[in-house]
């Protein structure tokens, strides 16, 4: 069979971003070639996000599209990754007959023998009766369907999808260019918020054997990377209990999370025989001294250990960054989400965080995210104006604000009707937002004078636009193409650019730009460098580099 060239387009989380990685290295391992043009794709394939309604049709819009293009190039492929799979089964399929194969986001170590299947399946078909086109080919999925809580079994049963984290393809490609990396570390949910899809699409929490992840730190390492991010839907959840681990063909399996009955400080089960999430940020920074940078999302509010502040105060290499979605301000919302806390517990965990990591004179102040629902069935203006006063103590550095979206399939969908009209979801959705910019002024602000380890990423987005270049993001990096082809080199010319506007982030998240000598830019790239904040805007600080 001829090389098959494969487009591959993300939508949705971090976790989405990696899964595609991974299915992308285990593909480019066995012949298949990338293109980042649609239209000269061979394979179209599309990791979907569910969580809401929006994410959702973009994709319904890109398979429409895609329909004529069947019909013009018969052998095209096309195949729907991810959550959307997950969740819609087979009345995506019956829905959209353009899809040759689906594969859930807990089957993807399956996709390469299910691409390799569709792909012959479709040729055999067209070499048989040309006249067979227009036709739906014999379709193939790996969905985890009505069993998708089935990783309850997990400890006596081989994990196929570990193969695939284990198994990433970490390559000498990589080794130069790349500088940020993510880890997963534990995958599904166990929390049941009421309006979300992720515990249905993504199966129970399991989390990975620590020695697997130390390993992985290290691998990524060994090619130049200098930043982790480690992932898990409630990432601080994360515990391994040694006594109770399996191994299936000497390899040792993921384990189902134990229920957390929350309040406590520190992982009551801590100890020689179980590695806490405390205990796992401080062996990846001990035992990989070269990841600079540390961070970990997203964090739950509830059952975060004074352990893991301890750890990340006590670590340089923590970065003093902590996304943790408060998601309303009023405890009757918080109950109808089952979101387990209240807000006097969320203000409290803030307060903790703050204690222990805030640290602005010694140029390491604590940054805090937020992601917030508006408009969540019965919520009423006090409500909202709780949430509103929410954000304000909270001081988030940047905040998520999301319209509530009824999910089929979760419980918000079935029992609350979804009674605050658009109208009323957008007017807080955009008063939010005002809230969060006029806080995110005022950070910013006060960065002003002083001193920051800075990551450098690459040139600013003006410095592309000023050139008539374009970026092109990549592992968080940003390189530049000219013509189509990637170079750098090219479009500096040190006789005319004397300077160069370049961006990066503290440890914090926040970005900065400064100017560079054009010589020296390039050189810059991945490399952490200490710039004096001279000015600040909402979503980037201005400063000098030296
Ligand atoms: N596990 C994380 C947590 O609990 O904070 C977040 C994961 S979720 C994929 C990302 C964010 O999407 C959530 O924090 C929530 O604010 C938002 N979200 C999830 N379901 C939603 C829905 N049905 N409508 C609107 N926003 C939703
Ligand atoms: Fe969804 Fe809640 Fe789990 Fe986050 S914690 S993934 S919002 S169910």
């Amino acid at each position: 069979m001829a090389q098959r060239t494969v487009y591959l387009e993300t939508f949705g989380c971090q976790m989405n971003e990696l899964d595609s990685e991974l299915v992308a290295g285990r593909l480019a391992e066995l012949g298949y070639a990338f293109t980042a043009d649609s239209d000269k794709a061979d394979v179209v394939l599309y990791n979907t996000c569910s969580v809401r309604e929006h994410a959702e049709q973009k994709v319904w819009s890109r398979l429409g599209d895609l329909k004529q293009r069947k019909a013009r190039q018969p052998d095209l492929v096309v195949g729907v990754l991810g959550c959307m799979a997950e969740r819609d089964g087979a009345g995506l399929m019956k829905r959209m007959p353009v899809v040759d194969l689906m594969c859930g986001p807990a089957e993807l170590d399956k996709l390469p023998d299910l691409l390799d299947n569709a792909v012959r399946t479709r040729l055999s078909m067209l070499a048989d009766d040309p006249a067979s086109a227009g036709r739906v080919s014999a379709r193939v999925a790996a969905l985890v369907g009505g069993a998708s809580r089935r990783s309850s079994t997990l400890a006596a049963a081989a994990d196929s999808l570990e193969l695939l984290d284990l198994s990433r393809s970490i390559t000498p490609l990589d080794a130069g260019h790349r500088r940020s990396a993510y880890v997963r570390i534990t995958r599904g949910c166990n929390k049941f918020c009421t309006y979300c899809v992720v515990p249905f699409t993504r199966g129970a929490e399991v989390h990975r054997p620590p020695q697997h992840i130390i390993d992985e730190c290290k691998r990524l390492a060994d090619t130049g990377v200098i930043e982790i991010t480690l992932l898990g839907q409630t990432v601080n959840h994360y515990r391994f209990e040694h006594d109770a681990a399996v191994a299936v063909g000497g390899i040792t399996q993921p384990q189902k999370g134990r229920s957390y009955k929350g309040g406590h400080r520190r992982d009551p089960f801590g100890g020689s025989r179980v590695t806490t999430f405390a205990d796992l940020l401080h062996m990846i920074h001990e035992q990989v001294p070269e990841i600079l940078r540390l961070r970990f999302i997203t964090s739950y509010p509830r059952d975060f250990g004074d352990d893991v502040l301890e750890v990340m105060r006590d670590s340089p290499r923590l970065c003093r960054y902590i996304h943790a979605p408060g998601q309303s301000g009023s405890d009757r919302i918080l109950g109808a989400m089952n979101r387990g806390y209240s807000v006097s517990a969320y203000d409290e965990f803030l307060a903790r965080c703050r204690d222990y990591l805030d640290e602005p004179d010694k140029g390491r102040p604590l940054m805090l995210s937020g992601d917030i629902i508006v408009g969540f069935p019965t919520e009423t203006d006090e409500d909202f104006d709780r949430t509103i006063a929410l954000v304000q103590r909270s001081r988030y550095k940047n905040c998520y604000i999301f319209k509530y979206s009824p999910r089929p399939g979760t419980i918000a969908f079935d029992k609350m009707p979804d009674d605050v009209p658009e109208e009323i979801k957008r007017e807080r959705n955009n008063a939010l937002l005002a809230v969060q910019a006029d806080i995110s002024d005022a950070i910013s602000r006060e960065q002003v004078g002083r001193t920051f380890d800075v990551l450098v990423e690459g040139i600013s987005r003006r410095e592309h636009r000023k050139r008539g270049t374009d970026v092109k993001p990549g592992s968080g990096m940003v390189a530049l193409t000219v013509g189509g082809q990637t170079s750098r080199a090219a479009v500096l010319d040190p006789e005319i650019d004397h300077s160069v506007q370049m961006t990066g982030r503290t440890e914090g998240d926040q970005i900065v730009f400064f100017d560079a000598p054009a010589q020296a830019g390039d050189n810059l790239v991945g490399q952490i460098v200490p710039v004096r904040i001279t000015s600040a805007e909402r979503l980037g600080l201005h400063g000098q580099h030296g």
